[in-house]
C-alpha cells in the first residue's frame, strides 16, 4: 500500500531528526500533500497513525497541506497548474504535461518537545 510505504518512510526521517536534534516527542507533523500525488488523506493519517506505534511521533498529530501541482508543456515550453496527471497542456493542448511538482509528499516541519 503506497499510503503506508510513505508513511513508513515519513516516521524513519524522524526517527533520524529525533536523534540529530534530541528530542523525545513529537506533537505535530506538517506534511505537503501535493495534488498529484494520488495519496489519499484519510489513508495516510491512518497508515500513519500505525507506522507511528512505538516511535517518537505516537499520538502526534498529522496536518497535511495540499499542494497544487504544476507541470511543463514538452512541445511548447508552457508551464501550468495541473489537477491531475493527465492534463494537457492548456496552451497547445498536444500533450500531456510533464509533472514539475505535487507528486510528492514531503514533510514540512515539526512541532516537537
Ligand atoms: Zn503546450
Amino acid at each position: 500500500m503506497h499510503e503506508l510505504s510513505l508513511a513508513e518512510n515519513a516516521i524513519a526521517i524522524i526517527e533520524d531528526a529525533a536523534r540529530r536534534e534530541c528530542f523525545a516527542r513529537v506533537r505535530i507533523v506538517r506534511v505537503e500533500l501535493g495534488a498529484l500525488s494520488c495519496v489519499e488523506p484519510e489513508a495516510l493519517r491512518f497508515a500513519f497513525a500505525s507506522a507511528s506505534l512505538g516511535s517518537c511521533a505516537e499520538g502526534a498529530r498529522l496536518e497535511i497541506l495540499a499542494v497544487a501541482g504544476e507541470g511543463l508543456c514538452e512541445a511548447c515550453g508552457a508551464r501550468a497548474p495541473m489537477e491531475t496527471v493527465y492534463d494537457l497542456c492548456p496552451r497547445c493542448g498536444i500533450r500531456p504535461l510533464k509533472v514539475l511538482c505535487g507528486a510528492e509528499m514531503r514533510i514540512r516541519d515539526l512541532d516537537v518537545e
